[in-house]
Protein backbone atom coordinates (compact mmCIF):
# COMPACT_ATOMS: atom_id res chain seq x y z
CA UNK A 1 0.00 0.00 0.00
CA UNK A 2 1.20 3.61 -1.31
CA UNK A 3 2.95 5.74 1.92
CA UNK A 4 0.48 8.34 2.59
CA UNK A 5 1.93 11.69 2.52
CA UNK A 6 0.93 13.83 5.07
CA UNK A 7 2.63 17.93 4.84
CA UNK A 8 1.80 18.63 8.25
CA UNK A 9 3.99 15.16 9.50
CA UNK A 10 6.76 16.17 7.20
CA UNK A 11 7.18 19.66 9.47
CA UNK A 12 6.93 17.34 12.66
CA UNK A 13 9.77 15.83 11.47
CA UNK A 14 11.83 18.57 10.49
CA UNK A 15 11.14 19.97 13.88
CA UNK A 16 12.30 16.85 15.65
CA UNK A 17 15.60 16.79 13.27
CA UNK A 18 16.02 20.54 13.83
CA UNK A 19 15.74 20.70 17.45
CA UNK A 20 19.10 18.75 17.91
CA UNK A 21 20.86 21.11 15.88
CA UNK A 22 22.66 23.62 17.86
CA UNK A 23 22.14 26.54 14.66
CA UNK A 24 18.42 26.16 14.90
CA UNK A 25 18.51 26.89 18.58
CA UNK A 26 20.26 29.90 18.14
CA UNK A 27 17.64 31.00 15.42
CA UNK A 28 14.97 31.20 18.17
CA UNK A 29 17.36 32.59 20.61
CA UNK A 30 16.58 36.14 21.94
CA UNK A 31 19.30 38.73 20.93
CA UNK A 32 19.90 41.59 22.59
CA UNK A 33 22.30 43.57 20.50
CA UNK A 34 21.54 47.09 19.68
CA UNK A 35 19.49 47.35 16.32
CA UNK A 36 21.22 49.27 13.16
CA UNK A 37 17.59 49.78 12.39
CA UNK A 38 17.13 52.53 14.94
CA UNK A 39 15.56 55.69 13.61
CA UNK A 40 14.52 58.77 15.85
CA UNK A 41 11.89 58.51 18.26
CA UNK A 42 9.50 61.25 17.66
CA UNK A 43 6.06 60.01 15.97
CA UNK A 44 5.09 63.35 14.21
CA UNK A 45 5.20 64.48 11.21
CA UNK A 46 7.80 67.40 10.44
CA UNK A 47 9.81 67.80 7.33
CA UNK A 48 13.04 67.53 9.89
CA UNK A 49 11.67 64.06 11.38
CA UNK A 50 10.82 62.47 8.17
CA UNK A 51 14.31 63.42 6.44
CA UNK A 52 15.79 61.47 9.78
CA UNK A 53 14.01 58.73 8.98
CA UNK A 54 15.39 58.25 5.44
CA UNK A 55 18.69 58.88 6.68
CA UNK A 56 18.39 56.07 8.98
CA UNK A 57 16.64 53.48 6.15
CA UNK A 58 19.27 54.72 3.76
CA UNK A 59 17.70 53.52 0.51
CA UNK A 60 17.09 55.91 -1.96
CA UNK A 61 15.35 53.90 -4.54
CA UNK A 62 12.59 53.39 -1.48
CA UNK A 63 12.69 56.73 -0.64
CA UNK A 64 11.57 58.36 -4.55
CA UNK A 65 8.99 55.67 -4.96
CA UNK A 66 7.77 56.43 -0.91
CA UNK A 67 8.24 60.10 -1.11
CA UNK A 68 7.69 61.46 -4.58
CA UNK A 69 7.58 65.59 -4.83
CA UNK A 70 3.83 65.57 -4.93
CA UNK A 71 3.61 63.50 -1.15
CA UNK A 72 6.26 65.98 -0.33
CA UNK A 73 4.13 69.13 -1.32
CA UNK A 74 1.17 67.81 0.70
CA UNK A 75 2.96 66.35 3.46
CA UNK A 76 1.65 68.13 6.38
CA UNK A 77 -2.25 67.16 5.27
CA UNK A 78 -0.95 63.23 6.54
CA UNK A 79 0.10 64.58 10.38
CA UNK A 80 -3.32 63.45 11.96
CA UNK A 81 -3.23 60.44 10.11
CA UNK A 82 0.13 58.52 10.49
CA UNK A 83 2.65 58.18 13.44
CA UNK A 84 6.27 57.91 11.72
CA UNK A 85 5.73 58.97 8.41
CA UNK A 86 8.04 58.28 5.48
CA UNK A 87 5.58 58.55 2.63
CA UNK A 88 2.77 57.65 0.48
CA UNK A 89 1.56 54.20 -1.21
CA UNK A 90 0.31 54.62 -4.42
CA UNK A 91 -2.49 51.74 -5.39
CA UNK A 92 -4.01 51.57 -8.90
CA UNK A 93 -7.50 52.64 -8.56
CA UNK A 94 -10.74 51.86 -11.34
CA UNK A 95 -14.02 52.35 -11.17
CA UNK A 96 -17.06 50.17 -11.38
CA UNK A 97 -20.01 51.41 -13.08
CA UNK A 98 -22.35 52.83 -13.60
CA UNK A 99 -24.29 51.35 -10.64
CA UNK A 100 -27.88 52.71 -10.12
CA UNK A 101 -29.05 52.86 -6.86
CA UNK A 102 -32.82 53.39 -5.94
CA UNK A 103 -32.05 54.10 -2.12
CA UNK A 104 -33.35 55.74 0.96
CA UNK A 105 -30.80 58.23 0.71
CA UNK A 106 -28.30 56.90 -2.44
CA UNK A 107 -30.60 58.18 -5.41
CA UNK A 108 -28.90 57.75 -9.23
CA UNK A 109 -26.10 56.47 -11.30
CA UNK A 110 -21.79 56.06 -9.37
CA UNK A 111 -18.68 55.35 -10.73
CA UNK A 112 -17.49 53.58 -7.83
CA UNK A 113 -13.75 54.46 -7.24
CA UNK A 114 -12.14 50.68 -6.16
CA UNK A 115 -8.45 50.49 -5.02
CA UNK A 116 -7.12 47.22 -5.30
CA UNK A 117 -3.64 45.56 -6.75
CA UNK A 118 -6.43 42.50 -7.42
CA UNK A 119 -6.68 41.43 -11.83
CA UNK A 120 -10.65 41.19 -12.33
CA UNK A 121 -11.51 42.52 -9.38
CA UNK A 122 -12.78 45.32 -10.84
CA UNK A 123 -13.99 44.16 -13.93
CA UNK A 124 -16.79 41.76 -11.79
CA UNK A 125 -18.19 44.54 -9.98
CA UNK A 126 -18.13 46.83 -13.39
CA UNK A 127 -20.28 43.62 -14.95
CA UNK A 128 -22.47 43.04 -11.86
CA UNK A 129 -23.39 47.10 -11.85
CA UNK A 130 -24.21 47.53 -15.37
CA UNK A 131 -26.32 44.33 -15.18
CA UNK A 132 -28.22 45.74 -12.26
CA UNK A 133 -28.69 49.27 -13.58
CA UNK A 134 -29.99 47.52 -16.85
CA UNK A 135 -32.18 45.97 -14.83
CA UNK A 136 -33.43 49.55 -13.70
CA UNK A 137 -31.15 49.68 -10.72
CA UNK A 138 -30.89 48.17 -7.10
CA UNK A 139 -33.45 49.20 -4.07
CA UNK A 140 -31.24 49.86 -1.22
CA UNK A 141 -32.60 50.85 2.49
CA UNK A 142 -30.75 52.09 5.40
CA UNK A 143 -32.29 49.79 8.13
CA UNK A 144 -30.47 51.13 11.40
CA UNK A 145 -27.47 52.78 12.74
CA UNK A 146 -25.28 52.00 15.76
CA UNK A 147 -21.11 52.14 17.10
CA UNK A 148 -20.33 50.67 20.42
CA UNK A 149 -17.69 51.07 22.85
CA UNK A 150 -18.01 48.41 25.46
CA UNK A 151 -16.49 48.48 29.41
CA UNK A 152 -15.87 45.82 31.34
CA UNK A 153 -15.94 45.33 35.16
CA UNK A 154 -14.47 42.99 37.26
CA UNK A 155 -15.80 42.61 41.02
CA UNK A 156 -14.88 40.49 43.52
CA UNK A 157 -18.70 38.40 43.59
CA UNK A 158 -21.82 38.54 42.26
CA UNK A 159 -23.49 40.50 45.09
CA UNK A 160 -21.20 43.23 44.20
CA UNK A 161 -21.85 43.20 40.42
CA UNK A 162 -25.44 43.48 40.96
CA UNK A 163 -24.88 46.31 43.57
CA UNK A 164 -22.83 48.10 41.41
CA UNK A 165 -25.63 47.76 38.32
CA UNK A 166 -28.39 48.55 41.04
CA UNK A 167 -26.05 51.82 40.88
CA UNK A 168 -25.43 52.40 37.63
CA UNK A 169 -29.27 52.18 35.86
CA UNK A 170 -29.70 55.45 38.44
CA UNK A 171 -27.14 57.41 36.41
CA UNK A 172 -27.72 56.66 32.59
CA UNK A 173 -29.07 60.25 32.01
CA UNK A 174 -26.27 61.60 33.60
CA UNK A 175 -23.60 59.52 31.32
CA UNK A 176 -25.66 60.81 28.64
CA UNK A 177 -24.97 64.35 29.15
CA UNK A 178 -20.83 63.32 30.05
CA UNK A 179 -20.55 60.93 27.06
CA UNK A 180 -22.24 64.17 24.50
CA UNK A 181 -20.25 66.71 26.45
CA UNK A 182 -17.25 65.38 24.21
CA UNK A 183 -18.92 65.51 21.12
CA UNK A 184 -21.34 68.02 18.92
CA UNK A 185 -22.27 64.90 16.67
CA UNK A 186 -22.71 61.92 18.21
CA UNK A 187 -25.61 61.28 20.35
CA UNK A 188 -25.47 58.08 23.33
CA UNK A 189 -28.73 56.37 22.45
CA UNK A 190 -28.59 53.13 24.37
CA UNK A 191 -27.06 51.61 27.31
CA UNK A 192 -27.11 47.73 28.01
CA UNK A 193 -25.81 45.96 30.67
CA UNK A 194 -24.77 42.13 30.42
CA UNK A 195 -23.67 40.26 33.65
CA UNK A 196 -21.66 37.13 33.68
CA UNK A 197 -20.59 35.80 36.94
CA UNK A 198 -18.88 38.77 38.90
CA UNK A 199 -17.84 40.77 35.59
CA UNK A 200 -20.00 43.20 34.56
CA UNK A 201 -19.70 44.44 30.50
CA UNK A 202 -21.47 47.67 29.83
CA UNK A 203 -22.52 48.58 25.96
CA UNK A 204 -22.65 52.06 24.79
CA UNK A 205 -23.97 52.59 21.97
CA UNK A 206 -23.84 55.70 20.00
CA UNK A 207 -25.37 57.48 16.66
CA UNK A 208 -21.76 59.09 15.26
CA UNK A 209 -23.11 61.71 12.24
CA UNK A 210 -21.11 61.04 9.11
CA UNK A 211 -18.50 60.23 11.03
CA UNK A 212 -17.32 56.01 11.33
CA UNK A 213 -17.81 57.02 15.02
CA UNK A 214 -14.33 54.83 16.26
CA UNK A 215 -12.86 57.59 17.76
CA UNK A 216 -16.14 59.50 18.73
CA UNK A 217 -17.17 56.32 21.17
CA UNK A 218 -14.11 56.04 22.58
CA UNK A 219 -13.47 59.49 23.64
CA UNK A 220 -17.25 59.82 24.74
CA UNK A 221 -17.23 56.74 26.14
CA UNK A 222 -13.59 57.06 28.22
CA UNK A 223 -15.21 59.85 29.61
CA UNK A 224 -18.24 58.19 31.51
CA UNK A 225 -16.04 55.20 32.15
CA UNK A 226 -13.54 57.79 34.40
CA UNK A 227 -16.35 59.15 36.29
CA UNK A 228 -17.79 55.67 36.92
CA UNK A 229 -14.35 54.74 38.51
CA UNK A 230 -14.15 57.89 40.67
CA UNK A 231 -18.20 57.62 41.95
CA UNK A 232 -19.16 54.23 41.69
CA UNK A 233 -19.92 53.19 45.28
CA UNK A 234 -18.81 49.77 44.81
CA UNK A 235 -15.04 49.66 43.13
CA UNK A 236 -14.08 47.13 40.67
CA UNK A 237 -11.13 44.76 41.25
CA UNK A 238 -10.26 45.94 37.67
CA UNK A 239 -11.74 47.50 34.76
CA UNK A 240 -11.17 48.37 31.32
CA UNK A 241 -12.38 50.66 28.36
CA UNK A 242 -13.54 47.83 26.25
CA UNK A 243 -14.14 44.43 26.93
CA UNK A 244 -14.20 43.21 23.92
CA UNK A 245 -17.96 42.97 23.30
CA UNK A 246 -18.02 45.74 20.73
CA UNK A 247 -17.13 43.58 17.94
CA UNK A 248 -14.53 46.43 16.62
CA UNK A 249 -12.32 45.00 14.05
CA UNK A 250 -13.97 41.62 14.35
CA UNK A 251 -16.14 38.90 12.96
CA UNK A 252 -18.95 38.34 15.31
CA UNK A 253 -22.49 36.79 15.12
CA UNK A 254 -24.38 38.81 17.64
CA UNK A 255 -24.33 42.07 14.77
CA UNK A 256 -25.93 39.77 12.32
CA UNK A 257 -29.25 40.85 13.43
CA UNK A 258 -28.40 44.16 14.88
CA UNK A 259 -25.83 46.69 13.92
CA UNK A 260 -22.47 48.11 13.90
CA UNK A 261 -21.71 50.98 11.89
CA UNK A 262 -24.66 51.07 9.90
CA UNK A 263 -26.97 48.09 8.45
CA UNK A 264 -28.29 48.37 4.73
CA UNK A 265 -30.34 45.78 2.86
CA UNK A 266 -30.40 46.17 -1.02
CA UNK A 267 -31.90 44.00 -3.95
CA UNK A 268 -33.04 42.85 -7.35
CA UNK A 269 -34.98 41.69 -9.90
CA UNK A 270 -33.30 40.68 -12.99
CA UNK A 271 -35.19 39.27 -16.07
CA UNK A 272 -34.20 35.88 -17.49
CA UNK A 273 -32.74 37.56 -21.02
CA UNK A 274 -30.25 39.99 -18.71
CA UNK A 275 -28.94 37.16 -16.88
CA UNK A 276 -28.13 35.33 -20.27
CA UNK A 277 -26.74 38.27 -21.81
CA UNK A 278 -24.61 39.76 -19.08
CA UNK A 279 -23.58 36.63 -16.93
CA UNK A 280 -24.03 33.86 -19.69
CA UNK A 281 -26.47 31.31 -17.07
CA UNK A 282 -29.63 31.25 -16.35
CA UNK A 283 -31.63 32.00 -13.13
CA UNK A 284 -32.33 28.67 -11.98
CA UNK A 285 -28.56 27.85 -12.02
CA UNK A 286 -27.69 30.66 -9.99
CA UNK A 287 -30.29 30.23 -7.49
CA UNK A 288 -29.03 26.38 -7.55
CA UNK A 289 -25.23 27.50 -6.92
CA UNK A 290 -26.96 29.61 -3.89
CA UNK A 291 -28.44 26.41 -2.71
CA UNK A 292 -24.92 24.73 -2.88
CA UNK A 293 -22.97 27.38 -1.15
CA UNK A 294 -25.33 28.38 1.74
CA UNK A 295 -25.06 24.05 2.92
CA UNK A 296 -21.44 25.04 2.29
CA UNK A 297 -20.89 27.90 3.89
CA UNK A 298 -22.61 26.67 7.11
CA UNK A 299 -20.52 23.64 6.86
CA UNK A 300 -17.68 25.92 6.87
CA UNK A 301 -18.85 27.73 10.21
CA UNK A 302 -18.92 30.88 8.06
CA UNK A 303 -20.92 33.80 9.99
CA UNK A 304 -23.73 34.91 7.60
CA UNK A 305 -23.66 33.38 3.71
CA UNK A 306 -22.46 35.72 1.25
CA UNK A 307 -19.76 35.02 -1.28
CA UNK A 308 -17.11 37.81 -1.30
CA UNK A 309 -18.23 41.13 0.46
CA UNK A 310 -14.56 41.38 1.52
CA UNK A 311 -13.56 42.24 -2.08
CA UNK A 312 -15.78 44.69 -2.39
CA UNK A 313 -15.76 46.49 0.96
CA UNK A 314 -11.78 46.43 1.00
CA UNK A 315 -10.75 48.00 -2.21
CA UNK A 316 -13.78 50.48 -1.39
CA UNK A 317 -12.72 51.47 1.92
CA UNK A 318 -9.14 51.70 0.66
CA UNK A 319 -9.77 54.16 -1.85
CA UNK A 320 -12.34 56.14 -0.08
CA UNK A 321 -10.36 56.51 3.56
CA UNK A 322 -12.35 54.17 5.76
CA UNK A 323 -10.82 52.02 8.15
CA UNK A 324 -10.27 49.26 5.95
CA UNK A 325 -9.36 46.59 9.29
CA UNK A 326 -13.38 47.33 9.87
CA UNK A 327 -13.51 44.85 6.31
CA UNK A 328 -13.52 41.91 9.54
CA UNK A 329 -16.63 42.87 10.29
CA UNK A 330 -18.35 44.40 7.15
CA UNK A 331 -17.97 41.65 4.96
CA UNK A 332 -20.81 39.68 7.10
CA UNK A 333 -24.10 39.37 6.22
CA UNK A 334 -26.27 37.70 3.91
CA UNK A 335 -26.95 37.10 0.32
CA UNK A 336 -29.72 35.62 -1.47
CA UNK A 337 -30.57 33.98 -4.67
CA UNK A 338 -34.12 33.00 -6.25
CA UNK A 339 -36.17 32.70 -9.21
CA UNK A 340 -39.73 34.61 -9.12
CA UNK A 341 -42.90 32.92 -10.17
CA UNK A 342 -42.25 35.17 -13.52
CA UNK A 343 -38.81 32.99 -13.75
CA UNK A 344 -36.69 36.00 -13.13
CA UNK A 345 -33.73 36.35 -10.81
CA UNK A 346 -34.33 37.82 -7.06
CA UNK A 347 -31.00 38.44 -5.61
CA UNK A 348 -30.39 40.62 -2.30
CA UNK A 349 -27.95 40.58 0.30
CA UNK A 350 -28.35 42.26 3.83
CA UNK A 351 -24.70 43.88 5.52
CA UNK A 352 -25.41 44.84 9.03
CA UNK A 353 -21.87 45.99 9.77
CA UNK A 354 -20.72 48.84 7.11
CA UNK A 355 -18.36 51.51 9.07
CA UNK A 356 -18.42 53.80 6.85
CA UNK A 357 -18.26 57.49 7.16
CA UNK A 358 -17.74 60.41 4.90
CA UNK A 359 -16.29 62.75 7.35
CA UNK A 360 -13.06 62.14 9.69
CA UNK A 361 -11.16 59.26 9.83
CA UNK A 362 -9.14 58.89 6.12
CA UNK A 363 -11.70 60.73 4.78
CA UNK A 364 -10.27 64.27 4.26
CA UNK A 365 -6.59 62.66 2.51
CA UNK A 366 -6.58 64.05 -0.88
CA UNK A 367 -6.14 60.80 -2.81
CA UNK A 368 -9.23 59.44 -0.91
CA UNK A 369 -10.87 62.69 -0.93
CA UNK A 370 -10.66 63.13 -4.67
CA UNK A 371 -12.38 59.24 -4.64
CA UNK A 372 -15.36 60.35 -2.21
CA UNK A 373 -15.51 63.26 -4.45
CA UNK A 374 -15.97 60.99 -7.17
CA UNK A 375 -18.76 59.44 -5.83
CA UNK A 376 -20.34 62.84 -5.05
CA UNK A 377 -20.59 61.53 -0.87
CA UNK A 378 -17.82 63.70 0.69
CA UNK A 379 -18.72 65.73 3.83
CA UNK A 380 -21.68 66.11 5.82
CA UNK A 381 -24.93 64.47 5.32
CA UNK A 382 -23.21 61.86 2.90
CA UNK A 383 -22.47 58.96 4.95
CA UNK A 384 -25.82 57.17 4.51
CA UNK A 385 -25.74 57.33 1.10
CA UNK A 386 -22.09 55.77 1.25
CA UNK A 387 -23.53 52.75 2.95
CA UNK A 388 -26.24 51.81 0.94
CA UNK A 389 -23.77 52.17 -2.58
CA UNK A 390 -21.87 50.18 -0.39
CA UNK A 391 -24.49 47.41 0.18
CA UNK A 392 -25.55 47.58 -3.77
CA UNK A 393 -21.91 47.35 -4.68
CA UNK A 394 -21.41 44.03 -2.51
CA UNK A 395 -24.86 42.99 -4.74
CA UNK A 396 -22.90 43.76 -7.81
CA UNK A 397 -20.33 41.45 -6.59
CA UNK A 398 -22.22 38.81 -5.67
CA UNK A 399 -24.24 38.70 -8.96
CA UNK A 400 -21.00 38.94 -11.30
CA UNK A 401 -19.04 36.08 -9.13
CA UNK A 402 -21.81 33.69 -9.30
CA UNK A 403 -22.37 33.98 -12.55
CA UNK A 404 -18.89 33.46 -13.49
CA UNK A 405 -19.78 29.93 -11.52
CA UNK A 406 -22.31 29.12 -13.05
CA UNK A 407 -21.03 30.04 -16.59
CA UNK A 408 -17.78 28.09 -15.94
CA UNK A 409 -16.16 31.40 -16.33
CA UNK A 410 -14.04 31.99 -12.96
CA UNK A 411 -10.65 30.91 -13.52
CA UNK A 412 -10.89 32.41 -17.39
CA UNK A 413 -11.60 35.77 -16.38
CA UNK A 414 -8.68 35.52 -13.86
CA UNK A 415 -6.46 33.69 -16.15
CA UNK A 416 -7.42 36.33 -18.89
CA UNK A 417 -6.90 39.36 -16.79
CA UNK A 418 -4.32 38.20 -14.89
CA UNK A 419 -1.52 36.26 -16.01
P1 LIG B 1 -12.63 61.27 13.86
O1 LIG B 1 -11.91 61.94 12.76
O2 LIG B 1 -11.85 60.92 15.08
O3 LIG B 1 -13.88 62.12 14.37
C1 LIG B 1 -14.81 62.68 13.51
C2 LIG B 1 -14.74 64.18 13.63
O4 LIG B 1 -15.56 64.79 12.68
C3 LIG B 1 -15.17 64.68 14.98
O5 LIG B 1 -14.24 65.64 15.41
C4 LIG B 1 -16.51 65.34 14.72
O6 LIG B 1 -16.76 66.41 15.57
C5 LIG B 1 -16.30 65.84 13.32
N1 LIG B 1 -17.52 66.03 12.49
C6 LIG B 1 -17.71 67.09 11.68
N2 LIG B 1 -18.87 66.97 11.02
C7 LIG B 1 -19.43 65.80 11.43
C8 LIG B 1 -20.61 65.12 11.07
N3 LIG B 1 -21.48 65.59 10.17
N4 LIG B 1 -20.86 63.94 11.65
C9 LIG B 1 -20.02 63.41 12.56
N5 LIG B 1 -18.87 64.02 12.94
C10 LIG B 1 -18.56 65.22 12.37
O7 LIG B 1 -13.32 60.03 13.20
P2 LIG B 1 -14.13 58.83 13.84
O8 LIG B 1 -15.10 58.46 12.78
O9 LIG B 1 -14.65 59.11 15.21
O10 LIG B 1 -13.05 57.72 13.97
C11 LIG B 1 -12.62 57.07 12.80
C12 LIG B 1 -11.19 56.75 12.95
O11 LIG B 1 -11.02 56.02 14.17
C13 LIG B 1 -10.69 55.89 11.86
O12 LIG B 1 -9.54 56.51 11.34
C14 LIG B 1 -10.33 54.61 12.57
O13 LIG B 1 -9.19 54.04 12.01
C15 LIG B 1 -10.06 55.03 13.97
N6 LIG B 1 -10.26 54.01 14.96
C16 LIG B 1 -10.20 54.37 16.25
C17 LIG B 1 -10.41 53.45 17.24
C18 LIG B 1 -10.39 53.89 18.64
O14 LIG B 1 -10.78 53.13 19.51
N7 LIG B 1 -9.96 55.09 18.94
C19 LIG B 1 -10.70 52.12 16.94
C20 LIG B 1 -10.78 51.77 15.61
C21 LIG B 1 -10.57 52.72 14.65
P3 LIG B 1 -17.56 66.21 16.96
O15 LIG B 1 -17.08 64.95 17.61
O16 LIG B 1 -17.23 67.43 17.73
O17 LIG B 1 -18.99 66.12 16.64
Amino acid sequence: MPKVNLHKRDYLDNIDQDFANPEFIDKLAPKFHSSDLRVNRSPYLTERNVNYRWKALGNEECRRQLLDPHTQEQMALYSKNIEFFVGTLKMPVGTAGPLRVNGLFAQGDYQVPLATTEAALVASYNRGANLITASGGASAMLLNEGVTRTPGFAFKSLIEAGQFVAWLVTQFDHFKVLAESTTSHGKLSDINVNIEGNHVYLVFEYLTGDASGQNMVTIATNVVFDYILAHSPIDPDYAFLDGNLSGDKKANSQTLRSVRGKKVTAEVTIPEELVQKYLHTTPKKMAQFGQMTTVGGALSGTIGINAHYANALAALYIACGQDAACVAESAIGMTRMEVTDEGQLYASVTLPNLMVGTVGGGTGLPSQKACLDLLGLHGNGKSQALAEVAATLCLAGELSIVGAFCAGHFSRAHHKLAR
